[in-house]
């Protein structure tokens, strides 16, 4: 069965990656967009397109109903979702299949499992996953959380089992405080995510975020494509990432990918998927595995060369791994930063008319973005405008380029966060790669 039209169930700078990725392959695309989107880049470049609603999300990019016949009246095969919007949802993946589509993503069930926290880590641990020390499941009894939080140790952090968008988390310093903060996180995360279940975990100070990559082709067969550092983050978000981590070693890297491809070849895992973790004190320690692609996939792509949006839809179309583990070499060095249309100070958004436009180039430097002169950033989503990646041979290398690539880089008319990066680019701490999750916000307090 091979995949002949894709409809792209995305908007921005990923709808145009997927489409980049489809036309390479010889794949006709069908773009759907909402009102708000009808002079989006990806919208004119795709073969068809099809509005799907008004503006609000919930009205289009999420309308499963308009997406389905969407498909149906252009004639596509095969659905790729990207990420955000309906990439997660386990349903809307069933959906697709039932209606005999394509659907470029992992199997349903292994997203609904990896979707709930406390499945996913009971699932991650089982397959041998090293774990943040805490609570087996849903804690609800006073008791028993004092004593799992005795064992793990204080600090201690309460999260939602539905949570997301690290919403819903409380960090408990002492046994006192635990029965408030429990009751608390449970009615928030009731009233945010619908579910009132919580669990504990021991709250670990001043870890990195670094995550792997990973490709499983569904049939026990999987592979690494190493990690990504994406510690720089302010609320959650992450603002730059490179690849390799500056702290892990080649060989921690063959050891833990290994780990996490055996725990994905063992699970029978379709597709590209990021397993999460923490790592501190040269610990790596398991919160989350994303059934998608990820926002920072282009710094795996260059320091590996493999196409990972390609390598999805060869996996869904029933293609095996185009490359096996031991081909892949992971060479240089990779940064990605991601340009926000807001405030480089506020970051109120800064959402409007782009008046001029023009993207940085030469060697290994990549701008994927749909920005052109006129265009008219909407309101309604999210802020993000446009991903700058540049690849150099060694981490010095790299850094140099981006500054460079960022002076070249114009967008007029709306703020942007360029600022932002030209003065992290320039940061000693940044600079010798010593940073943790928490380091831009104090970075950020500090210069305030
Ligand atoms: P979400 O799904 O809401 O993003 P995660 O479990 O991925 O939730 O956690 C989000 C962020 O919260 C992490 O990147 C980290 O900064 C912080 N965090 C989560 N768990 C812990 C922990 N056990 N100790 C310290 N920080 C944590």
């Amino acid at each position: 069965m091979a995949i002949k039209r894709l409809l792209i169930a995305n908007r921005g700078e990923i709808a145009l990656r997927i489409h980049r990725a489809a036309h390479e392959m010889g794949i006709e695309t069908v773009a759907v967009h909402s009102t708000a989107d009808a002079d989006a880049m990806h919208v004119r470049l795709a073969d068809q397109a099809v509005c799907i609603g008004p503006p609000a999300a919930k009205d289009s990019y999420l309308n499963v109903a308009a997406i389905i016949s969407a498909a149906e009246i252009t004639g596509a095969d095969a659905i790729h979702p990207g990420y955000g919007f309906l990439s997660e949802n386990a349903k809307f993946a069933e959906i697709v299949e039932a209606h005999g589509l394509i659907w470029i993503g992992p199997k349903p069930e292994h997203i609904r499992t990896m979707g709930d926290k406390i499945e996913a880590k009971r699932t991650a641990g089982a397959l041998g996953l090293p774990l943040v020390p805490g609570s087996d499941g849903a804690v609800s009894d006073v008791e028993e959380a004092k004593a799992i939080a005795e064992a793990a140790g204080y600090p201690v952090i309460i999260k939602a089992a539905s949570g997301g968008g690290g919403r819903g988390m409380k960090v408990c310093t002492s046994p006192d405080q635990l029965e408030t903060l429990i009751q608390q996180a449970g009615s928030e995360a009731k009233a945010a995510f619908g579910d009132a279940t919580v669990y504990i975990e021991k709250y670990l100070g001043n870890p990195r975020h670094i995550e792997f990559q990973i490709f499983g082709d569904g049939n026990g067969q999987a592979i690494h494509l190493g990690e990504r550092d994406c510690s720089l983050q302010r609320r959650h978000q992450k603002v730059l990432e490179e690849a390799p981590s500056p702290v892990i070693s080649a060989a921690e890297r063959d050891r833990m990918g290994g780990v996490v491809a055996k725990a994905m070849a063992d699970m029978g895992y379709r597709g590209a998927g990021t397993i999460e973790f923490l790592w501190e004190n040269g610990e790596f320690y398991f919160i989350e595995m994303n059934t998608r692609l990820q926002v920072e996939h282009p710094v795996t792509e260059a320091i590996t060369g493999v196409d990972l949006v390609r390598e999805q839809i060869r996996i869904a179309d029933g293609k095996p791994l185009s490359v096996k583990q031991d081909e892949i070499e992971f060479k240089g060095h990779a940064i990605e930063c991601r340009i926000n249309a807001e405030d480089p100070f506020t970051f109120a958004p800064s959402p409007g008319l782009v008046k001029s436009y023009h993207a940085a180039g030469g060697m290994h430097v990549r701008v994927d973005s749909g920005l052109y002169a006129g265009y008219k950033i909407p309101p309604y989503y999210d802020s993000m405008i446009a991903k700058l990646i540049v690849y150099g041979r060694t981490r010095e290398g790299c850094i140099m380029r981006l500054r460079r690539a960022l002076e070249e880089m114009v967008i007029d008319g709306v703020k942007t966060s360029i600022p932002l990066h030209q003065r992290l680019l320039n940061d000693p701490t940044f600079l010798d790669g010593g940073y943790t999750i928490k380091y831009l916000e104090e970075w950020l307090a500090k210069d305030a």
